[in-house]
């Protein structure tokens, strides 16, 4: 008997370098690129813990449950923390990341998420970007759930911590992740005494004992399954285009918004806004007598393969998460779930329309794929509304379609 995953040839330090250069140039990204072997919070941990100290003030972005995270290390380094927390059906707006920045000109550091898996809404990251720059502040930012979802333009949004992870529509590994980081962080953290140094969460050691020294010794041993998992995913993109893949995530998040509006039930999308949806994962909000986790129960016992779960913590009861990433960002996929869900709700006594949830799920998966591919905006029933209540939000449009 073959054992695939065992007896394999090791894993050698140029295949290590060769990843880092193709995530680099998934991210848009000419900083160093460091891997970090384990699940993308040791990067993200490793990120503020190495510029975070007793002289910092930091803006943290709160738009969902990571941004509570980020506040606690941030914290726990001593950092005196202002947090931006903005409800989680919505978009943090420039504007607002502006006035704080004026209010407390000290901030020399911003964390902020791109797009939220938990909440399902995205951030308008070029725009935030260029007001941090102004301000001058370093500026960390949580691509985990956006990139390959969407566009991520680390180096033209000023970006000088950027994580990402393989798990979510990449299609790929969880348990190794990766950091860009600028020259600009890398000159914070040697300048923070506070930096872990002879740590596991140490970037400033991976700095000195791989990068520095030319990447021809890893060291450590490498996470061997996790990096041809995470090496294969790459190809797999890189075979598609990346813009394919984006325009797969946006289409199958348009689907899932267009036919639960058109599904009825009382369900409908959680964030309010279609531009504020993040296209890796659409969350729904359940009708006040709908229990989101006994509908979800119920809908994977139809097929346990639906990529459906209830909210997390305090969202347990009324939110849905359809995780439409990576080998799930597929029409056949979210139709399927959508179905599901609307034949439990109808089991239940709710009145659903399954068959005009299908059609209205396919033909906007189809619109924003085949925008999204021709460089167009997508023009689905949702957006042309949105347009006509509001001219002259042309910013926010931009925004939504960017
Ligand atoms: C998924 C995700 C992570 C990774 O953490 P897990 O909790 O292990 O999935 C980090 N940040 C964001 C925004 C994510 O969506």
């Amino acid at each position: 008997m073959t054992h695939p995953y065992l007896d394999l040839a090791p894993y050698t330090a140029a295949q290590f370098a060769d990843v880092e250069r193709r995530l680099a140039r998934l991210m848009s990204t000419e900083h160093d690129v460091v891997i970090m072997q384990g699940e993308a919070l040791l990067p993200l941990e490793g990120c503020i813990r190495g510029v975070a100290g007793p002289d910092t003030t930091a803006l943290n972005v709160i738009t969902g449950p990571y941004g509570h995270t980020f506040g606690g290390w941030l914290r726990d380094c001593g950092a005196r923390v202002i947090d931006l927390e903005v409800p989680f059906h919505a978009a943090v707006r420039p504007e607002q990341v502006a006035a704080a920045l004026e209010e407390h000109p000290e901030i020399d550091f911003v964390s902020l998420v791109h797009a939220e898996a938990a909440t399902g809404n995205t951030n308008p990251v070029a725009a935030i970007g260029e007001v941090v720059r102004a301000h001058g502040a370093l500026f960390m930012l949580d691509a985990v759930a956006s990139v390959a979802a969407e566009p991520l333009l680390t180096d033209a949004w000023g970006i000088d911590l950027c994580v990402i992870g393989g798990q979510k529509a990449m299609g790929g590994p969880a348990g190794v992740s990766a950091a860009a980081v600028s020259a600009r962080a890398w000159q914070r953290m040697a300048a923070n005494p506070r930096a872990p140094r002879h740590s596991y969460l140490s970037l400033l050691d991976w700095k000195e004992r791989w990068i520095d020294a030319g990447r021809r010794a890893l060291p450590h041993a490498p996470a061997q399954l996790e990096m041809l998992a995470l090496d294969a995913c790459l190809e797999r993109i890189e075979q598609a285009g990346p813009a394919a893949v984006q325009a797969r995530h946006a289409a199958a998040a348009a689907a899932v918004r267009a036919g639960t509006l058109a599904l009825g039930g009382g369900l409908e999308p959680f964030v309010h806004e279609a531009g504020d949806a993040a296209p890796v994962a659409t969350t729904l909000r359940t009708p006040p007598d709908v229990d989101a986790t006994d509908l979800v129960t119920r809908a994977r016992a139809t097929d346990p393969t639906l990529p459906l779960v209830a909210g997390g913590g305090a969202l347990a009861r009324e939110m849905i998460r359809v995780n439409h990433y990576g080998p799930d960002a597929r029409p056949e996929v979210v139709i399927a779930a959508l179905a599901a869900l609307g034949v439990v709700l109808a089991d239940s006594g709710a009145r659903v329309d399954v068959d005009g949830a299908r059609n209205a799920a396919l033909r906007a998966g189809q619109a924003t794929e085949s925008a999204a591919i021709g460089g167009e905006p997508a023009k689905t029933a949702e957006t042309q509304k949105g347009e006509k209540e509001s001219e002259n939000e042309s910013e926010k449009e931009s925004e939504k379609t960017a």
